[in-house]
């Protein structure tokens, strides 16, 4: 595919970059693999926009995949951290900006009565599956094909092959003693899990799921599927753990679990609760997390954990969207709610199937025809027309907005996309629909 546009300024950087940093990005999801051409780098960000190197202006349906919930530079957020940074950016000891974040999220989120503030979601799954097995005593975990929980390597066996469903290595670099006591199901196939548990009885720390999967796109979990995980695990003796590094504090104000309101055992979180800095955590029932080092014996630790100047910014994003009964989640699934529409009216009108999934207010689109069901699944989720896709988001790159540059990924709105930028959105909507319509496999 050729592209009617160029950004010479992207492109120049990014074959500086790719000199000294493999592919030429430092996270696989920036690169423009799955769609092809040159990644832009942006210079900066206000509220609902982004500028690249070159200058042009884009509506950011990515929201740095999901951590910019207020939009870009929100000042609220700009001055807690300036004020942060001023008192110095780390000190290796006890602050008091942590314990106020650690409170906003016990606070918030029924189920966490503890918390331990980490710098990633791959490190606070990773942390939560260690956690489950040194509590249990049991090594195997239960993981879905499609749901993503960071690159922590017993959790990178991923769908769609045998291989996978064997729980050996999908990635090179990961060894079959890292993968081996990880079980790979489908998702929203109880049958298999109850399977699992007959096949492996009181072997088995913990199942952990995406609250809601964002990263086959959205494929939400059958109603009482959440639950149905639940009672399972505590028939057996099992944790329940529910990664919501994408949906917490996103999908409603208390999450996904402010939306089924199942209470797991163990919680993940990321992306927003960080306001754009890398800060992460997990939490859950205290029986279990004071197995945690100091109060316990499992081991866990970070210099940078809780770091002053990331509790700030997500302690100040937080207090933001909580303010006045959380009208920002209302701004925001107002927001979502339209650019779906916009979508779904588009491509209908060019004739393009697809179907558009939701899960509160986070929701993705996919290109081809599922009939009734819609995507319950891995499986399903690739057999998208990825080639109408590519067009799509190339023909909305050109006019000015920044999609996500893979159909595996959510579409990010924030409580910043007003009027004017949805209007440029829906401007952008019927071209990029005729692409969509016009393209042919490569
Ligand atoms: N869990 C989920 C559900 C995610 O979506 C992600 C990242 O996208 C992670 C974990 C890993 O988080 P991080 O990229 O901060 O390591």
């Amino acid at each position: 595919m050729t592209y009617s546009y160029s950004a010479p300024v992207s492109q120049s950087l990014f074959d500086r970059a790719a000199v000294v940093t493999p592919g030429g990005v430092n996270s696989p999801v920036r690169a423009f693999r799955g769609v092809g051409g040159t990644p832009r780098f942006m210079v900066s960000g206000s509220g609902p926009y982004l500028t690249d190197a070159d200058g042009r202006e884009y509506v950011d349906l990515v929201c740095s995949w999901g951590p910019m919930i207020l939009g870009h530079a929100h000042p609220e957020v700009t001055e807690a951290v300036r004020q942060a940074v001023e008192r110095g950016t780390s000190f290796g000891t006890p602050v008091e900006a942590e314990v106020a974040l650690a409170e906003e999220i016990v606070h918030r989120i029924d189920p966490v009565e503890q918390v331990r503030l980490v710098s990633s979601g791959t490190e606070a799954t990773m942390s939560a599956i260690r956690l489950a097995r040194g509590f249990t005593g049991r090594a195997k975990v239960i993981k879905f094909a499609g749901c993503y929980h960071g690159h922590v390597d017993a959790l990178l066996a991923s769908a769609g092959s045998g291989v996978a469903t064997l729980g050996l290595p999908d990635t090179p670099g990961v060894t079959g003693a890292q993968a081996g006591d990880t079980i790979v199901l489908p998702y929203n196939d109880l049958d298999a899990v109850r399977e699992a548990f007959a096949a492996h009885p009181r072997q088995i720390a913990c199942v952990i799921t995406e609250a809601s999967p964002g990263n086959m796109g959205i494929v939400p979990p059958r109603p009482g599927f959440n639950q149905a995980l639940k009672d399972l695990c505590h028939a057996d003796g099992a944790l329940f753990i529910s990664d919501e590094v994408m949906t917490g504090f996103r999908a409603s104000a208390h999450g996904w679990y402010g939306i089924d309101g199942v209470a797991p055992d163990l919680m993940t979180f990321g992306k927003v609760m960080g306001g754009g800095f890398p800060a992460a955590a997990f939490g859950g029932r205290k029986d279990v997390m004071e197995h945690l080092a100091p109060a316990g014996p499992v081991y866990q630790a970070g210099t940078l954990s809780g770091n002053p100047v990331a509790a700030a910014a997500g302690l100040a994003q937080l207090r933001v969207l909580g303010r006045d009964g959380f009208a920002a989640h209302a701004v925001v699934d107002a927001a979502a709610r339209q650019v779906r529409e916009l979508v779904g009216e588009a491509l209908t009108k060019a004739g393009v199937a697809h179907t558009v999934q939701t899960a509160g207010s986070m929701f993705s689109v996919f290109f081809g025809d599922w009939g009734e069901d819609g995507v319950t699944d891995y499986d399903a989720a690739k057999r998208q027309e990825s080639h109408r896709f590519t067009a799509f988001f190339h023909s909305m790159l050109s006019q000015g907005v920044y999609l996500p540059p893979s159909g595996f990924e959510v579409w990010f709105v924030s409580a910043a996309h007003d009027e004017r930028a949805i209007e440029r959105i829906a401007d952008a909507l019927p071209a990029a629909a005729r692409a969509a319509a016009e393209a042919v496999p490569a």
